[in-house]
């Protein structure tokens, strides 16, 4: 559990938010060991959120997630995925603690600034959906 894979989201790569998000992560002491640029096709966004396709919002989520470049990464911390699930606080950012990455960037439960894998094994696989294992050092 020393890994998890995060995503800026469109909004805020959008609103100029990509320097301070990474500020936020680097300072609580996560380490990069992987990151790029891209912008999600419509097919690739579906099976990422295919968890959700029953769901009212599916459709509106993969537009979004689709509408501009996002940056995807992988970061390295003891007890990473808990830890960066703390960092990036509540899915809806009214409900996020204050300093939190939501409660700070966020704009709403839709355009909340930032995607973290919510376990180990979610982190893995989410991972190697945009890296290959050479790209993670
Ligand atoms: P993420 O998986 O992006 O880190 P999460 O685990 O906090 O978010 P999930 O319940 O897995 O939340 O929902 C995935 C994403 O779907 C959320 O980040 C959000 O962008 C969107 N979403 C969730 N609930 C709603 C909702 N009620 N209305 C609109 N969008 C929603």
């Amino acid at each position: 559990g020393n890994f998890t894979f995060t995503m800026i989201k469109p909004g805020a790569v959008n609103n100029e938010y990509i320097g301070p998000i990474l500020a936020k992560i680097t300072d609580a002491g996560f380490r990069i060991a992987a990151m790029k640029m891209i912008k999600l096709r419509t097919a690739q966004a579906e099976v990422f959120y295919g968890i959700h396709k029953e769901r009212p919002f599916f459709r509106s989520l993969v537009e979004f997630m689709t509408s501009g470049p996002i940056v995807v990464a992988v970061l390295e911390k003891e007890n990473a995925v808990q830890s960066y699930r703390e960092l990036i606080g509540s899915t809806n950012p009214e409900e996020a603690k204050s300093g939190t990455i939501r409660k700070l960037f966020a704009e709403s439960v839709s355009k909340n600034a930032v995607h973290g894998s919510d376990s180990v094994e979610n982190a893995a696989n989410e991972a190697l959906f945009f890296f290959s294992r050479s790209e993670i050092f």
